[in-house]
């Protein structure tokens, strides 16, 4: 589409959970080019789905819209109460702003897509084929989309997937130990935050296209964390895998573990696949070796000598991935930190740079205290903060795709 061809309206970016939606409303600036062509308008969050419903949403300006309870829509399920947040939204709208499509963020594209795509009946099936992939979060994604294809038909929908970004992967990093014929069935390494790493590449594309050419980990480090090795932009390895457990520990899930653990746990502690799957997104990491908090800010603050161990097996996992990505790409030229963790807790990307003076890695403490752009010391790796923003990489393709 090219720029003239824009109407001006706005686009709805959601993320459906199963008790909480986060949803953002851009708006497009027909006349502006590249990244200035979309401006966030509003954002928000219902959360207590099934529960009590709350909705709490701030303009960009961040004066509040919204801080209230939804009694009557208590208990609700995510087809229930989306229309009404719709409503809700299309309220909050200026009458020269109407919504012009709806982004998703939807977990797993399998390994048919590897790029946001214009949603259909069909492809929505072909989606639905992916809930054994991602059981915990693919049936909420889809429950948003058939609501709005429900409620809305003509608005065009466009699904952005977590797994896209790493289609590029070669098989030496998608490929696990296993028999060819499971391999062959789908039990590969998918990898997610496809969308975080995607806008990091855009980013440094545009603002340091020399770094951007080169060999880059990027460490996204949030209530979920995963690391990738960029090399020239693409994906070419990423520490996340057939789901999202593998790889480094979290604020509730485990990082990669030994598979024996879960014959184990089966057979002398009779646990069932549900019983295992509530342990390993819940219940590990953070939480599970502190006995305290998934929060880094809380596992930080403690004296508890269990947070003091989560907090240190956190860092060296991650400064660990980070050599195990450059091995992949036979080098690294800069490292990147983003999400909740990586963009604001100096102490934590301190510790992790501590493991890796050897190659070459050393933070400015001045510069990482105070989350600048480039906190490397002199004659180090460019070690780079960068605010991740996957609602604008989602707004981004469902502008091109909307009228395509
Ligand atoms: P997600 O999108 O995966 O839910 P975020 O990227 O928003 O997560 O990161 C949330 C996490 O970031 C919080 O759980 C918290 O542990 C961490 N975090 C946020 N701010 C800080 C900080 N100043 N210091 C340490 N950790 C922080």
């Amino acid at each position: 589409m090219t720029q003239s061809d824009r109407k001006k309206g706005a686009l709805l970016v959601l993320n459906s959970g199963s008790s909480s939606v986060k949803f953002t409303v851009f708006q497009v600036n027909p006349d502006a080019s590249g990244d200035e062509a979309l401006s966030p308008f509003f954002a928000g969050q219902l959360d207590g789905i099934g529960s009590s419903a709350k909705l709490k949403a701030k303009a960009a300006t961040k004066e509040l819209l919204a801080d209230e309870s939804w009694e009557h829509l208590d208990q609700g399920t995510v087809p229930a109460i989306l229309p009404h947040l719709l409503e809700w939204i299309e309220k909050n709208l200026p009458a020269d702003l109407p919504l012009l499509a709806a982004g998703h963020r939807v977990v797993h594209g399998g390994q048919l897509f590897n790029k946001p795509v214009l949603l259909n009946g069909e492809i929505i099936e072909q989606l639905s084929e992916f809930i054994p992939l991602a059981p915990l979060h693919q049936p909420q994604n889809l429950a948003a989309i058939r609501t709005l294809a429900e409620s809305r038909p003509e608005l065009p929908q466009v699904a952005c997937f977590d797994t896209a970004f790493h289609q590029t992967m070669p098989e030496v990093s998608s490929t696990y130990g296993i028999p060819d014929e499971l391999t062959q069935e789908g039990i590969r390494r998918y990898g997610f935050h496809g969308l975080s790493y995607e806008f990091i590449a855009h980013h440094m594309r545009e603002t340091f296209p020399d770094v951007a050419k080169g060999r880059v980990v990027v460490a996204h480090l949030g209530s979920g964390a995963s690391l990738a090795a960029l090399q020239d932009g693409v994906s070419v390895d990423t520490s996340m895998g057939f789901s999202a457990l593998d790889g480094i520990p979290m604020g509730t899930r485990p990082g990669s573990m030994d598979a024996g653990i879960l014959i184990h746990l089966m057979r002398h502690h009779k646990m069932s696949a549900d019983e295992l799957e509530k342990m390993l997104y819940y219940k590990c990491g953070l939480l599970g070796i502190s006995g305290l908090s998934n929060d880094m800010r809380d596992i930080q603050a403690s004296e508890d000598p269990k947070a003091k161990l989560a907090e240190e097996i956190f860092c060296m996992k991650a400064a660990k991935t980070i050599t195990s990505l450059a091995t992949s790409m036979d080098g690294i030229d800069a490292l990147v930190f983003t999400a909740g963790i990586g963009e604001h807790s100096p102490s934590i990307r301190a510790k992790i740079a501590s493991h890796l003076k050897w190659i070459g890695v050393e933070l400015d403490d001045a510069k990482n205290d105070a989350n600048d752009l480039h906190i490397e010391a002199d004659g180090s790796l460019p070690v780079f903060v960068i605010p991740t923003d996957e609602e604008f990489m989602i707004a981004s393709h469902t502008l091109k795709l909307q009228s395509a």
